[in-house]
This record gives structure tokens, sequence and C-alpha cells, in this order.
């Protein structure tokens, strides 16, 4: 990966900037003290960015899903013009982030469920924010979470995953994609993908095999479309442990008895919800390690994310 820091988008408020309504914030102290150890946040506050200023009228959504307006609660202005101008003139600066953390619930920034309402002001509906709807249309491949789904510790693991790999992916197509270069990135996610899904990964590589009926251009979309689109597919337990067996199994032949014997254990304790993650996959980790196992060493899988953001000792 490039040395320069991940750039991830964030609604302002979540950085602790009182640029709220009511003047005040929502700082995300996992956010701000955690994440922000590892990428360059670049903070995009809609609201304020369209001139509306702080502190200011609430506003709420109004209208049908399709075209919704931001409409203030109490003087029924509408300010759906100025959140239109300021995306027109900011999206495209954004075009190369590796991620993206919205507020929930807001009508600017909420990805999902944000209550509307009719012109009387009765809630009939639910939709996304002005703003991380136009930022999902434009960039459908770059990962997205609101901030409240961070907090299921599943939920936050994926997220940071498909981060890095996505910067992953944004590097591949920097320097250039080779059919020997993609076959070299597939390769080293290949157990990462598995924990997502066997026949999406089966059908990447497919593709890969076929690189050469396509442009290059066409080539990478379709690939980034089928790699972001698997690695958001849930992983469970069962297909941790299928990757797991994958990964003993290429240096089972030279534990002994009683090592292999426990490092089987480790995994059915995972299995069963008695360990997290984290346990048999350090333990695979000092194998693969002692034994210089090369066909897994690089695998994206052993170290999907920086370990001190300890992520799979709660999965
Ligand atoms: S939710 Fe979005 S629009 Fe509202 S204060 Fe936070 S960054 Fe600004």
């Amino acid at each position: 990966m490039r040395d320069s820091p991940i750039r991830l988008g964030i609604s302002r408020c979540l950085l602790g900037d009182e640029v709220r309504f009511d003047g005040g914030h929502k700082q995300d102290q996992f956010l701000t003290d955690v994440l922000g150890r590892y990428v360059e946040w670049v903070p995009v506050c809609p609201e304020v960015e369209a001139g509306l200023g702080t502190p200011r009228e609430p506003m709420r959504l109004v209208g049908n899903p399709w075209r919704p307006r931001l409409m203030t609660i109490t003087s029924n202005r509408d300010h759906t013009g100025a959140i239109e101008t300021m995306i027109e003139g900011r999206l495209g600066s954004l075009h190369d982030l590796s991620g993206f953390v919205f507020k929930k619930g807001s009508p600017s920034c909420g990805l999902e469920r944000v209550p509307m309402y009719t012109e009387q002001g009765t809630p009939n509906h639910s939709c996304s924010g002005i703003f991380s709807q136009a930022f999902r249309d434009r960039f459908p491949l770059i990962p997205i979470e609101d901030e409240g789904r961070l907090y299921d510790s599943t939920l936050r693991e994926n997220f940071i995953e498909r981060v890095f790999c996505y910067r992953r992916f944004q590097d591949l197509m920097l320097y250039g994609v080779t059919k020997q270069a993609l076959i070299r990135f597939h390769t080293i996610h290949k157990y990462l993908l598995l924990s997502h899904s066997q026949s999406h990964y089966e059908g990447m590589g497919r593709l890969v095999g076929q690189a050469d009926r396509y442009r290059p251009k066409e080539l990478v979309v379709k690939y980034g479309n089928l790699f972001m689109k698997t690695l958001a597919l849930k992983s469970t337990a069962r297909k941790h442990v299928n990757v797991l067996h994958h990964l003993v199994g290429s240096f089972t032949s030279r534990l002994k008895a009683h090592e292999k014997a426990e490092l089987l254990g480790v995994i059915d304790d995972y299995h069963r919800g008695l360990t997290p993650l984290i346990v048999p996959l350090t333990l695979i980790k000092h194998y693969v390690r002692v034994f210089d196992v090369d066909s897994i060493r690089d695998q994206v899988y052993l170290n999907p994310h920086p370990k001190e953001l300890m992520l799979r000792n709660h999965v």
C-alpha cells in the first residue's frame, strides 16, 4: 500500500466540531481517538458548507423518497437548492476517499431510515439523507457506514476491513492493472474473500482467468464491483472455520499430533463461541511464521487491518 494515509470522509460533527443545528457536536471517541490514528479524516458538514450557519433551525425531509426536500421544521423554508449546489461543488473533491462515516439520522448525512414527512408534517416514509445518497450514487464502490452501526463489533470489523481492501484496490488502479497484477491481487485476497462467499470468490476467479477478453478499464470495473460486493457480504463463524481449516491444511503435515489436536481444539472453541477469532488466528500465524509457509504468508486474511485496532478480539 502507498505510504500516504488512508483518507476517510466523515460527517464533521462526529469529530467534535460544533456544527450541529443546536451549536453542539456528536464526537465519537472510537473514531477520533482510535481509528483516527490510522486514517486522515476529511470532514464534511453539508449544511454548514451550504451556508446554513450554526446554530440553525432544525430541518427534516419532506415529500417523497425519490425527490426529498430539505425543509426547516417551523418556518417551512426549503433549503434543498442550497444543499444540492453544495453537493455539486463538493463531491468531485471526494473521489479519492477510501471510505466515509456518516452521522446517523440526519436529513443530510443519515445513510438509511431517516424519517420523511408529508407537507402536513406527518411521518410517512424513511430514506437516506440528501448528501449521503448523492455520495453513494456518485461513488458506489467506496465503503460507507453510519456511526451508529459501528457500535456493533461485527459491522465495525467489516467496515474497516472493506476500507483497507478498497485502499489496496485504489492502489492497484493507480499503478496500472495488468493481468499479472490482478492475479496477484486476487491471490492475496483469496482467504479473505472466502470468509465472505465461496461462490463469489469462484466467480471472481473465472473473471480473472478470462482477463484477456476484456479491455483493462472494463476488467477493473467488473472486478472492483465484485470485490467490494463480496466483502460486504456477512462473514459467519462457519465461513471463518472453513477458512481456518484451509489454512491449517497448508502446514498440517508438519504439526506433531498434540499440536494439531490443540489447534483444531482452538478452532472448535471459536466455532462454539467460546473464544474470539483472534485466538485461532494467532496460533495459525505462529505456525505460518515458524514453518515459513510460503503459500499463505502474504494472505490479507491474516492481517486485514492494524492489529492495534483489536477488531478481531470481538468477533
Ligand atoms: S449530521 Fe451532517 S449536516 Fe448535521 S451537523 Fe453533522 S455533519 Fe453537519
